[in-house]
């Protein structure tokens, strides 16, 4: 997928300009992903999964529009050209801190409410605003127990919507919209599930209202042997919900997706070095300058991501290695790994001809990669750059130690 990218020549060009580790996405990979989803009437972009602005700015473009879960991610809508009193951003999330309630209120910003709690604290000071509520299927599904976000182990969502529906009419509040999101990872069954937990929840609460959302969770192949999410297939489940609940409360529906993955994951890689191969009793390490600071999904949930070497330029002065290996990054940690199953076992690739000064491609990490990145180790944030119309732009550059620091200075 990320051909264009993955010359020789282009990451010899990007690994001599910016150094390593870096990101790279490609602009036109995140346009086809968004075509792909034109069926569904909006199209939300859960931007914690990527959520620099000039990434926010191409698929605002592309007619989507956007969720937000943080006063940051406000800021960084709003920086992107999303716009206020509009349906063009959401607010999600289980809790209103001060700012984000104020903000919310200041610009009208829908708010999917999950929690009883946030109700009471916006219908005090906002009889009338646009709301959702995000009800608690009570049960869930995801690709890993900590992307689960539904049943009674999740901290997601209302629980008793009939309650909240009560609050909602106490104070005033403008009910627009019902959203399930169940987690990460689709499975036709479950699916079914949570649209039929939709049409349940739609028909017992019998109110008028504009939108369902069906939530994220759209998964992408990481893993050659998975396949494509059948598109078609979860429409026509989701349409026929919504032709339901829109029959039974004899108003229209818009049918609302918020994929995150799908728009961004496949777009986007991390280029980084080996810096050693070493040996330990019999294990192979192979040790690259980005670890979990960066990429943090291979340790917290154990994914599977696709990992390819281009030779470095001075190949010819060290020595080769055909191994299987565990593949670590720099971290004074032992748990920093990008090879490890989802039970938290290690486990080895293989390798043809490596040495130390190749360059390691992590692929589709265009989701939940820089936008989970810490820095931890006092590893600064490394770069992001995008490829578009032929050009390789800087989106974000690597953070300086200075930066890192200059909190601190006091
Ligand atoms: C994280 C999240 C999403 C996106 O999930 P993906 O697996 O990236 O599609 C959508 N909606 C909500 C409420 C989320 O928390």
């Amino acid at each position: 997928m990320n051909n264009i990218i993955l010359k020789k020549k282009h990451v010899f060009f990007l690994t001599k300009t910016y150094k390593t580790p870096l990101w790279v996405y490609n602009a036109e990979i995140i346009r086809q992903q968004i075509l792909k989803l034109k069926k569904f009437q909006i199209v939300r972009f859960a931007q914690k999964s990527c959520s620099n602005i000039h990434i926010l700015k191409i698929i605002r473009k592309c007619g989507a529009k956007i969720d937000a879960v943080s006063i940051g991610e406000i800021e960084r809508a709003l920086i992107s050209g999303f716009k206020t009193y509009s349906n063009d951003i959401v607010f999600t999330s289980d809790i209103f801190e001060k700012k984000s309630l104020k903000k919310v209120i200041k610009y009208k910003i829908p708010v999917n409410l999950g929690s009883l709690h946030m109700i009471k604290q916006l219908g005090e000071k906002s009889p009338k605003h646009p709301v959702w509520i995000r009800i608690n299927p009570k049960f869930g599904h995801g690709h890993h127990i900590k992307t689960n976000t539904g049943g009674e182990n999740s901290k997601h969502g209302i629980w008793n919507s009939i309650k909240a529906l009560k609050l909602l009419k106490k104070y005033n509040l403008n009910l627009i919209g019902l959203h399930m999101h169940i987690g990460s990872g689709v499975d036709y069954l479950h699916l079914k599930k949570v649209s039929q937990a939709m049409i349940k929840e739609a028909i017992n609460l019998n109110q008028k209202i504009n939108f369902i959302s069906a939530g994220g969770g759209l998964t992408i192949p990481y893993h050659e042997k998975e396949q494509e999410v059948n598109l078609n297939n979860y429409y026509k489940i989701w349409n026929k919900a919504k032709k339901k609940i829109s029959n039974f409360l004899q108003c229209p529906i818009t049918l609302e997706i918020e994929p995150g993955r799908f728009i961004t994951a496949q777009s986007g890689i991390l280029i980084s070095k080996i810096c050693s191969i070493k040996k330990n009793q019999k294990k192979y390490f192979v040790i690259l300058d980005s670890g979990f600071n960066d990429l943090l999904r291979p340790v917290l949930y154990g994914s599977y991501h696709k990992i390819t070497v281009i030779p470095g330029p001075k190949h010819i002065f060290h020595k080769k290695y055909n191994i299987d290996a565990i593949i670590s990054g720099p971290l004074c940690e032992s748990g920093d790994l990008f090879t490890v199953t989802k039970t938290g076992s290690l486990i080895t690739r293989k390798f043809q001809n490596i040495a130390c000064g190749d360059y390691l491609i992590i692929h589709d990490t265009g989701a939940y990669g820089a936008s989970m990145s810490s820095n931890y180790n006092s590893r600064p944030l490394i770069p992001e750059i995008l490829y578009d119309h032929k050009k390789f732009k800087l989106i974000r550059r690597r953070q300086t130690i200075q930066e890192m620091l200059s909190l601190e200075n006091n």
